[in-house]
């Protein structure tokens, strides 16, 4: 039973602030990251701001208008080859943002496509990979990993399952959103107009073929945690994709870690976070990682 990792604490400058602005680049950006266990850069395909998702927790400023509307390729392989080389020569190492974990920087642990929206929504999602794996081999990054971080509703997009195919060729992990048990708490959670069964469907189908991790960000609504009867729905579904065949690898369950726009949407205390992770992983068998 695995429990949170130790190594890097929450309370370290470069892990709070997970700013994906970094100098005057528009599509990745570093950022130290507990579940990466070090230095993850960040592909940015939405600097638009553009989901599907519109989740009570989501820490992206809508407020502010994004930037690119489309992904410029040539741009997005510069940017990353820069920071790539930026990190490995120690750039990275000598900028305030990292001074508590300069050692870390020089270690890209992944490459993660994430952002301010969702990664599958960009009509070229497959490309995108293509360019990220022709940077890794060209600095020979063979121990890095190529992970997805998706809200699931765009997984059954051909282009994205081509992207997929990809990165299991390339180390790829598979980071999968799953917050709720039932439709009306998914509904209010991450108030979305894509259809639970489809979120559902996504999961079994991608995890039939691989392995996948869900996260699930557990949060309290109007200062109640989820209810027992939500929980239990939730972890009906986790058994029902194991029977479909789907390859959960583990859980990751964390919850809120910086201020939401939504006052009512409020963050669990460590205690109350474990105390979901263990009847998640009683009623599932699953691994349980938390991420208070
Ligand atoms: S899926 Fe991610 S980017 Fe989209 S609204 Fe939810 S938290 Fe924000």
């Amino acid at each position: 039973m695995a429990t949170s990792p130790v190594s890097i604490p929450n309370t370290l400058a470069a892990v709070q602030d997970h700013t994906r602005v970094f100098q005057d680049l528009v599509y990745v950006y570093p950022v130290i990251s507990r579940r990466s266990r070090g230095l993850s850069i960040g592909i940015n395909l939405n600097p638009d701001k553009r989901c599907n998702f519109d989740c009570v927790y989501c820490e992206v400023d809508r407020r502010t208008p994004g930037r690119a509307e489309t992904v410029n390729l040539p741009q997005l392989r510069e940017e990353l080859a820069w920071l790539v080389r930026y990190a490995l020569e120690g750039g990275l190492a000598t900028q305030p943002k990292f001074n508590e974990v300069p050692e870390m920087t020089r270690v890209v642990r992944d490459i993660a496509f994430s952002g301010d929206g969702e990664p599958t929504m960009v009509p070229n999602f497959d490309e995108c990979v293509r360019v990220a794996i022709e940077v890794k081999q060209e600095f020979h990054l063979d121990d890095t990993k190529l992970v997805l971080i998706t809200d699931s509703a765009g997984l059954d997009k051909l282009t994205v399952k081509r992207g997929l195919e990809l990165m299991d060729g390339s180390r790829g992990e598979f980071w999968c959103k799953l917050d709720a048990g039932t439709e009306p708490y998914y509904r209010r959670v991450n108030r979305s107009n894509v259809k639970f069964e489809r979120i559902l469907a996504n999961l079994l189908e991608t995890a039939r073929a691989r392995p996948i991790i869900i996260q699930t960000l557990f949060l309290k609504i109007d200062g109640t945690p989820m209810p027992a009867a939500e929980l239990e729905a939730y972890c009906g579904r986790l058994k029902d994709l194991t029977a479909g065949g789907a390859w959960i690898h583990e859980v990751h369950a964390y919850t809120i870690a910086r201020p939401t726009p939504e006052p009512w949407a409020t963050r669990l205390t460590a205690v109350e976070l474990e105390t979901i992770a263990a009847e998640v992983r009683r009623r599932t068998g699953l691994t349980v990682q938390t991420f208070d």
